[in-house]
This record gives structure tokens, sequence and C-alpha cells, in this order.
């Protein structure tokens, strides 16, 4: 069976199939982080599932160009640049660092390109000069060039291509400049924003005069650069379907005549606690909250990923807590296994045997538009056989090792790894310290005492050739 997954463009399930003419590559764009603050768990659930795309297609043998743009110039930036009486540099360049380290804290891979808005000023000028050239955008008499809808569509293009508009309601003339407005008032948008005294010092010249760019232009100036007019796959949470992809889409296509993206997958949105997530509700969680409470990044990632991508999914503390037991409950069994496979050279199994019942089962799982849940119900079915195969004595070191292979391929798309070692809070390491400094002089008693303390507060230390390491109990 092929991959397939649903396209918002037709509203139904279809065989992915990329545009490259070989069939292995595969150009895949995600909107990224607007970095005004931290990223909260809502967006994180986009990103994780950004992530499992990505896996999913390099699973399944493509070669992926994965781009992730950083939009560090905006409505609400600037905002906030106001607000914080600070320069734009400063705040973007925080937020983007605290992104990064978020993004690896939840074992995303790295996207192969992160282009930055604001070093794409001229390729969003010249975007924005075809679109005036070939008559579809306009300056009003502000200094600002917008986007016209009715040019647009009276050239044949559709507009409301992801979702349907109603046109009849629509009030000619009207138009829009903030970045973020409801379908409700459908209007021509700004694709260069004039200068205003708001803006302080965000601003670039440009053939219009000074001003910065929408939002909307910087994904379309920056995605179809590094993968070209048309591309395979355009992924983003499904609240920036209107007007954010329906405006890049109409930008893109306006500007080149080509069909801008292929496959449009969007993720449902989260609610958190059964609510829709808000600060004076108490709960508005970053991930930054989540570890400070004592998750970890591969628990918070477990749970974003146990719920199909087009489903709301209701996270919750208490979820966190089940992901903690189920990661327990795969841990212990992938423990069992290496302890089995001991020294059994894994070299020798490079990969699992393509017929391998897990791996197939997993793959069906997957290729079915991502079905995440069956793909754990798989996974968990393998660890319970396992189990029971490793009590029953049946398993040999030879069959450990391929067991072992098969999970780290299985892996390859889940992304949780092993437990991390070094989480440990200075004052865990410091006893840590002390305790060998107590063996090195002899001093058994303390020695154990510290071991009996560092218990007491959830760690457990293991000797190993390489010295000792500390476990979480
Ligand atoms: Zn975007």
């Amino acid at each position: 069976m092929a991959l397939k997954l649903f396209n918002t463009l037709s509203r139904s399930i279809q065989d992915f199939t990329p545009l490259d003419s070989t069939g292995k590559k595969v150009g895949m764009y995600c909107c990224g982080p607007t970095v005004y603050d931290f990223a909260h768990i809502g967006n994180w659930r986009t990103f994780v599932f950004g992530d499992l795309v990505r896996r999913t297609l390099e699973f399944n043998g493509y070669t992926v160009t994965h781009v992730m743009n950083i939009t560090d110039v905006e409505d609400k930036i600037i905002k906030r640049v106001r607000e914080n009486k600070t320069s734009l540099r400063e705040l973007t360049g925080k937020y983007e660092a605290a992104f990064f380290e978020d993004l690896l804290a939840l074992n995303c891979k790295m996207p192969h390109h992160t282009p930055h808005a604001t070093e794409h000023i001229p390729e969003i000028i010249s975007l924005i000069e075809k679109l005036i050239q070939r008559g579809i955008a306009y300056k009003a008499a502000d200094g600002s060039v917008y986007f016209s809808i009715e040019k647009y569509r009276s050239c044949g293009c559709t507009y409301g291509q992801l979702l349907k508009l109603n046109f009849d309601e629509m009030r000619a003339g009207e138009r829009v400049k903030s970045d973020e407005y409801a379908k409700e008032s459908v209007a021509d948008f700004a694709l260069w924003k004039a200068r205003v005294p708001d803006d302080g010092d965000v601003f670039w010249p440009s053939p219009w005069g000074e001003g910065r760019p929408g939002w909307h232009i910087e994904c379309s100036a920056m995605s179809t650069k590094i993968l070209g007019p048309s591309f395979d796959l355009h992924v983003g949470g499904e609240d920036l379907i209107f007007p954010h992809h329906e405006d890049e889409i109409a930008q893109s296509e306006g500007a080149t005549g080509k069909p801008f993206v292929k496959h449009w997958l969007h993720g449902a949105h989260l609610l958190v606690e059964g609510k829709k997530m808000s600060k004076s509700l108490g709960n508005f969680f970053t991930l930054r909250d989540l570890l400070a409470k004592g998750f970890t990044g591969r628990e918070i990632r477990y749970l974003l990923l146990t719920a199909h991508y087009r489903e709301t999914f209701n996270f919750t503390l208490e979820g966190l807590q089940g992901a903690r037991t189920a990661l327990a409950r795969i841990d212990e069994c992938l423990g069992k296994l290496r302890e089995v496979a001991g020294t059994s050279p894994k070299s020798k199994v490079q990969s699992p045997k393509p017929d391998d019942p897990m791996i197939q089962r997993f793959t069906q799982s997957l290729d079915d538009d991502l079905n995440i849940s069956a793909a754990w119900a798989v996974v968990f079915e393998w660890v319970r056989e396992t189990n029971k195969r490793i009590a029953d004595n049946s398993l040999s070191a030879a069959d450990a090792v391929a067991a072992l292979t098969v999970w780290d391929k299985v892996d390859s798309v889940l992304g949780i790894g092993a437990p991390a070692e070094a989480e440990a809070s200075a004052e865990i390491v410091v006893l840590l310290e002390a305790r060998q400094a107590a063996r090195k002089a002899k001093d058994f008693k303390r020695a154990d005492a510290i071991r009996d303390e560092l218990k007491s507060k959830g760690w457990v230390i293991e000797d190993t050739t390489k010295g000792p390491k500390l476990k979480k109990i």
C-alpha cells in the first residue's frame, strides 16, 4: 500500500506521489514560529505533527527537503517590540533560540532550511513587483501594496481553494491591513505595509517607500525560493488555513501562474484539560511550563503523538502521567531485550527484514493517513509478545538483537528514543560526586548513605564501565 494522506485541497484522502520525476525527492514546507514569545503546547502539537510527516516520508524511502521559516517580522512581533521597549533583533533572537531548544527537547528533526523573513526582503519585494506587473496587486493611497482579490479572480484563478468563501457577502473595494482577519471580512490584503510611527525602526526601503512585508507574502517568497514554484507538501495548523494559507496560494499562483502546492496537510486544534487554552483559565502551557512540572520532552512528545492529527486532541496533565507509564512499559521491554542480546554483535543485523510482521503492520498503519493510534497498538502488541517470549525463555540472543533492530526502525518514526540520562539537577549531581569521593576514600558507609539519599530523591546509580550513571526510578 502506498502512503495516503488527507489533502485539504481536495478534502479527501489521496495517494501521496511526489512531483519529482524519479519519485524519490519530496519538498516540504512547514509554517514556522512567529518568534515573539515561547511557543505553547498547541503550537508544539503542529510542529511535532510536521516532524511525524517528515519521519514517515523518510521511513517510506523518500529524500525530504524540509523547510521551516522563522517569522521574525509581523504585526504581533512589532507590538511586542514596542511594549517591551526592545529591538526587533533582540526580541526575535531570544525567542528563536528558545524555539530551537524546545524543538530539540521534543526530539523533532532540525529542518534542512530555516529561512528568516528579515533576510528575504529582496525576494519579497521582487514577488510583490511581479504581482503588480501582472495587475493583481496595487499601491494604495497610504503607500501600502495590496493584493486584489477581484483582479486575481478575473484572471480565472480561484480564491478559496482550501475552504469555501461566500463572495456575495463581500463588499467591493474593502481591504485589510492586519495580518490576521476572519473569513467574514475577505478583502484585499496587505503585501507591503507602509511605515507608520508604531513600527519604530522596523522598516526597509522599497520601490513603494519605506515599510515592511505582510506576513503572508513572507511564506510565499521563502517557500518558492527554496523549493521552487511548485512543491509537494505544505504543513501547518488548521488555524492557518484562512487567511494565511489561502493568501499564500493566491500570491504564489498569482505570481508564477503555476500550481503552488500539491498536498496541503493541516493538524487539528489542541484543547488543554477540555478547554481552549487561555491564560485566564490557567490551562495555558508552554513547553517550559510542562518541563518545570517535572515532565520530560519525551513524555510530552509521546502524548502529542497519541492522537490522529486531524482530530481535536485533549491534552491533560493526567495524560502526561499516562505517557510516563506507557513509556516505562516500552523501556522495560527494551531493557530486557538488551540484557538478552548481551554482547551479541548488532552489526550483523543492519536493518530488519522487510517482511517482518511488526514493520509491515506499523507501515500499513502510518500509510493510512498517519493512523498513529493503530501504529501505537502495533507497538504495544509487540511489547506484550516480546515480554512473553522473554518470560518463556524462547528468545535467543540473536532474536533479541533482531527485535532491537526492528525497534530502532520503528523509533525512527516515533522518535521517542531512550530515556534521557542527564536530567539530574545540580543537587543530585553533587550527591553523586560526593558518593564517588566517599568510595575513593573507602568510606563505604557514607557512600551507601548517599546512595540511599539519592534513592529517596528518585535516582539510582548504575555503575558502568564508563563510570557511575544516574538513572531516574
Ligand atoms: Zn506560513
